[in-house]
C-alpha cells in the first residue's frame, strides 16, 4: 500500500511569513514544496500538498487536513529569519516515536549536506512545540531552510536552481527515511556527447551538439554539459572568443 505524504508549504495568502532581501517566505516555501512533491511522486507515494497556490490557511486547517486523510508523514517547509544563517530541522518537543526520529535524521542529513555544499552551516537537529508538529497525528518534521534576512542565504534562495536542488535533497531524505525508492528509468540521454542532456531538452540538442563539434562549448570534460548551470563572465568570454575564432577560420578557408 502506498504511503501518503503531506507537504506543507508554510504561510501563504495574507500571511507572507518572513520578509527580507526582496524575498517572501510564502513564495519560497511554495516553490520548494512543489519541487519536493514532484520528486517524491517518482516514488509512487501519494503526495498531498497543503497548498499548491498562494492561499491563506490556518495552522489548524493544515493539521486537520493531514489527520483527516490519515497521512503517513507530515513535512512542513519554512524559511528562517531573525539574524542567523543556515539550515535546521525540528521535531515536536513532546514524545515522538522511532519513525519520526529516523525520517528526520535522513532528511536532516541530506539537506544539511546540500547546504554545506554551498558553504552554509548546519544549525542542528532541534525540537520545538510548534502547532504542526504537536497537532499532526503522524510522524512530522519542520524544516527551516536558510535565513531570508541574511544576505548570503538570500543570494542562494533567489536562485531557482538552488531551490530545485534543495527540493531534491529534501525529497531524497524523505524517500530514504520512509524506505521509498525512485522508480528506475532515469531520463535518457538525447545528446551525442553529454549524458545530462536528456528528454525534455529536445529543442536545444542540435545546437548543443553542433557547438561541441565546432569546439565552442565543450562541457566539463567528463561528458557533462551542466544544462542548468548559469554562465559567468569568464565562461562567456571563452565561448564568445571561440565562436569568433571558428567563424574567422571558416572565412579564411
Ligand atoms: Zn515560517
Amino acid at each position: 500500500m502506498s504511503q501518503t505524504i503531506v507537504i506543507d508549504a508554510g504561510h501563504g495568502g495574507s500571511d507572507s511569513g518572513a520578509l527580507g532581501n526582496g524575498l517572501r517566505e510564502k513564495d519560497l516555501t511554495l516553490t520548494i514544496a512543489l519541487g519536493v512533491a514532484n520528486f517524491l511522486r517518482q516514488t509512487g507515494a501519494d503526495i498531498r500538498l497543503i497548498r499548491s497556490t498562494d492561499t491563506t490557511l490556518s495552522l489548524t486547517q493544515r493539521t486537520a487536513f493531514a489527520n483527516s486523510i490519515g497521512a503517513d508523514y507530515y513535512l512542513s517547509i519554512h524559511i528562517n529569519a531573525g539574524g542567523g544563517t543556515g539550515f535546521e530541522s525540528y521535531l515536536w518537543s513532546g514524545p515522538v516515536d522511532s519513525t519520526t526520529t529516523r525520517v528526520r535524521d535522513a532528511i536532516h542529513q541530506k539537506t544539511a549536506a546540500y547546504f554545506a555544499s554551498f558553504g552554509l552551516r548546519d544549525r542542528g537537529k532541534k525540537t520545538a512545540d510548534f502547532h504542526v508538529l504537536r497537532e499532526s497525528k503522524m510522524p512530522a518534521c519542520l524544516l527551516e531552510c536558510g535565513f531570508i534576512d541574511n544576505a548570503t542565504d538570500a543570494t542562494r534562495l533567489k536562485n531557482s536552481s538552488f531551490l530545485e536542488g534543495l527540493a531534491k535533497a529534501i525529497g531524497q531524505g524523505v524517500a530514504t527515511g520512509l524506505g521509498l525508492t525512485v522508480a528506475p528509468g532515469e531520463p535518457a540521454q538525447i545528446s551525442k556527447y553529454f549524458v545530462d542532456v536528456v528528454k525534455g531538452m529536445e529543442h536545444a540538442v542540435p545546437h548543443i551538439d553542433s557547438l561541441f563539434e565546432k569546439g565552442i562549448i565543450l562541457g566539463d570534460g567528463k561528458g557533462h554539459f551542466l544544462p542548468k548551470n548559469t554562465v559567468d563572465r569568464l565562461t562567456l568570454a571563452v565561448v564568445v572568443d571561440r565562436a569568433i575564432e571558428y567563424i574567422l577560420s571558416q572565412i579564411n578557408k
